[in-house]
């Protein structure tokens, strides 16, 4: 649970996707007033221009994408492993400068650990801050009866372990940060420098905003997702690809063991979203409680953040 966001900019808001949308020609929309005469709004038409607010959700809603792009966010990622990175730059449709291994010495480098690693230390109560200490002093791994679970524990901090004295020696040996990279592990802590634009961001959230999700992906699309939105708050019309369409592309998923942890996949919950393949069958979305689901994505972000 390494991973932050920092200093996250936002290069233009709603009013400049509603204006370039406006240049492309927006419909009006039917007037509250009902076409009362002495109306300010429509002078009596019944049908007025829509707010900057309304086309923003109009463009979301109807998936005219393209004038999404003009909102751009630029931030740093850190503490995201080098292995995970690689899922990271799949999203082709972004723009990063990585931390080079090339010119950048990793001796003492900090690293994540796997879910697996991270359960044991919750179940025991383990710090996971001390486990790392005691990784880099290559003091002894807390005793733990369960031989798996010790064992987990311990071939992790021995590979970590093994990885940093084989990098020192490397480098004292002059092979240089260019070889010595090589022995590095998937986990070592890496950091970007990351632009996307506001389409590619909802393409990048839906996909990792998903139980589907490896769990630091989640953890970043969470981070991403919570820091984004402190700045521009209409992101919250957006959350994973079930919730955006109106209805989950991860058809066979449902049924798999990481689908059953979907909180959208209950067909008598008030936040039922259904799969593609069910509305085929009939199966439709009933009606949404969005009190409801705003409840539930406070509580995933912050199981997905980490956050106590
Ligand atoms: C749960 C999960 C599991 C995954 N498992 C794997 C895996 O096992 N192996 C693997 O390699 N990847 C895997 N991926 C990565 C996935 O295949 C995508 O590469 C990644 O999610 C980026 O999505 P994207 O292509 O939509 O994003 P971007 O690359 O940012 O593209 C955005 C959009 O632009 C369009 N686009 C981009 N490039 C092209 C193109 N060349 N041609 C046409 N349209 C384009 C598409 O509409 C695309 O959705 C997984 C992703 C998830 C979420
Ligand atoms: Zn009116």
């Amino acid at each position: 649970m390494d991973i932050k966001i920092e200093n996250l900019r936002v290069f233009n808001d709603v009013a400049f996707v509603a204006h370039s949308a406006r240049v492309s020609g927006v419909g009006k929309v039917r007037c509250e007033c009902g076409g009362r005469r002495s109306c300010e709004r429509c002078s009596g038409s019944g049908m007025r221009e829509p707010t900057d607010e309304e086309i923003f959700t109009m463009i979301l809603e109807n998936d005219y994408s393209s004038a999404l792009e003009h909102v751009v966010f630029s931030f740093e990622i850190r503490g995201l492993s080098k292995g995970n990175a690689l899922e990271l730059l799949e999203h082709r449709i972004a723009s990063h400068t990585g931390r080079s291994t090339r010119y950048q010495s990793e001796v003492d480098f900090d690293f994540n650990l796997p879910p697996a690693v991270s359960r044991i230390l919750e179940k025991y109560g383990i710090d996971e801050v001390e486990y790392k200490k005691s990784i880099a002093r290559d003091a002894l791994v807390p005793e733990i009866a369960d031989e798996d679970e010790r064992s987990i524990l311990e071939s992790y901090a021995e590979a970590i372990g093994t990885a940093r004295k084989a990098y020192s020696r490397l480098l004292q040996r002059g092979a240089g940060k260019e070889s010595a990279r090589y022995v590095t592990p998937f986990a070592i802590h890496t950091a970007y420098t990351y632009t996307i634009n506001l389409r590619s961001l909802i393409n990048f959230l839906g996909l990792r905003l998903c139980v589907r999700a490896s769990p630091e992906m989640r953890e970043l699309a969470a981070k991403v997702y919570m820091a984004v939105r402190e700045k521009f708050p209409p992101i919250s019309l957006v959350w994973c690809r079930g919730y955006n369409f109106a209805a989950c592309p991860e058809n066979e998923v449902r049924d798999s063991p990481q689908g059953k942890e979907c909180p959208f996949r209950n067909r008598n919950s008030r936040v039922f979203i259904p799969t593609r393949k069910q509305i085929r069958m009939g199966i439709t979305l009933q009606k949404f409680d969005s009190e409801a689901f705003e409840k539930l994505r406070e509580e995933l972000l912050r199981r997905w953040a980490g956050i106590p």
